[in-house]
């Protein structure tokens, strides 16, 4: 009998790129994280991906040639069919159009399909995760921004393609301005890239907080969770007030969409998703009750069980089933 086909799954986030090796179901063979490249565009993306997909085939004892494929979930606009991704307004020189899924392809020596990495990752912890018991999730992705990503029926929803932006409900008409340049969005409110640049406004007013010298300290160039989360611990107190008015907004944004899915459970994932955990998934529950019609019997809220890894698993099964998602 010939060897089971491992497969790579890689997770293209604002921060990082996560790769993985995947033996099915979902055993993680071996792993590699980078930080997203900064400078240089899509190619330079495109290579930070290849070496980091390279290295867990390293540890997983592969070469990427051999794999059954590569699946990738990127943020922006995505062509399944050709792998092409533009707009990917959360990564550096990404307006255009970039062909990433015929780069990779070329520099791993295997198949690569791309798919929107809110719904890959939603996807991994439909089949493998937190969401395995339900048949109807909808995934809320807390990080650099709020991405959303939906099941229904045990189908991914991609509408006409651009399904599950839940970043961009809105949650206070003439609010504050969110990064897509419109108002009012949850995103404005919840994403980290939108609650760093409050803080930073709010420091220049002359407000104290550590946050920013907890980043210069750690050597970042942006507010990570673990940043949010050290702050929280130490009772920075502007941290406690925009992380209160994050779960605010995102109380009001998830409960939106559940009157209108009526969802069995909302999967919290994403960086601050994952690192805050349950307290914080209830916290988000107690904030969403006021806004649920069906309020008598609401989802369940549970974290992402798949950790770190979840988006580059969801990743490996669009080479996995073969189908492409979006
Ligand atoms: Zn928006």
């Amino acid at each position: 009998m010939a060897r089971a086909k491992l497969y790579g799954g890689i997770d293209l986030g604002g921060t990082k790129v996560e790769a993985a090796v995947v033996a099915a179901p979902a055993k993680v063979l071996g792993s590699a994280r980078h930080p997203t490249p900064t400078k240089g565009g899509p190619p330079a993306v495109a290579e930070t991906m290849t070496q980091a997909m390279r290295e867990a085939c390293a540890q997983a004892g592969v070469e990427p040639e051999a794999l059954g494929g590569v699946g990738v979930g990127s943020p922006g606009i995505i062509d399944p069919q050709t792998g092409a991704v533009s707009s990917a307004r959360n990564l550096s020189d990404w307006s255009g159009s970039f062909p990433l899924g015929t780069t990779l392809g070329q520099s791993l020596g295997t198949v690569v399909r791309v798919g929107n990495d809110v719904q890959v990752a939603t996807d991994g912890e439909f089949e493998h995760g937190a969401g395995k018991p339900f048949h109807s999730v909808l995934g809320v992705f807390w990080g650099t921004g709020v991405g959303g990503g939906i099941v229904l029926s045990g189908k991914p929803w991609f509408g006409r393609g651009g399904a599950g932006e839940i970043g961009h409900v809105v949650v206070r008409i003439d609010g504050r301005r969110c990064p897509c340049g419109r108002r009012g969005c949850m995103e404005a409110y919840a994403g980290r890239a939108a609650m760093e640049a409050r803080a930073r406004r709010r420091l220049d007013e002359g407000e104290k907080t550590d946050l920013f010298k907890l980043m210069e300290k750690r050597g970042r160039t942006r507010m990570t969770s673990g940043i949010w989360q050290r702050a929280l611990e130490n009772g920075d107190k502007l941290a406690q007030e925009i992380i209160d008015e994050a779960i605010v907004a995102l109380g009001a944004g998830v409960a939106s969409v559940v009157n209108v899915l009526d969802v069995e459970a909302v999967i919290l994932g994403g960086g601050l998703g994952v690192r805050f955990g349950q307290p914080y998934a209830e916290r988000i529950a107690a904030a969403m009750h006021p806004h649920l019609f069906n309020d008598a019997n609401p989802p369940a809220v549970l974290v992402a069980a798949l950790g770190d890894l979840g988006g580059a698993i969801g990743a490996s099964l669009l080479v996995r089933r073969g189908s492409s998602l979006r």
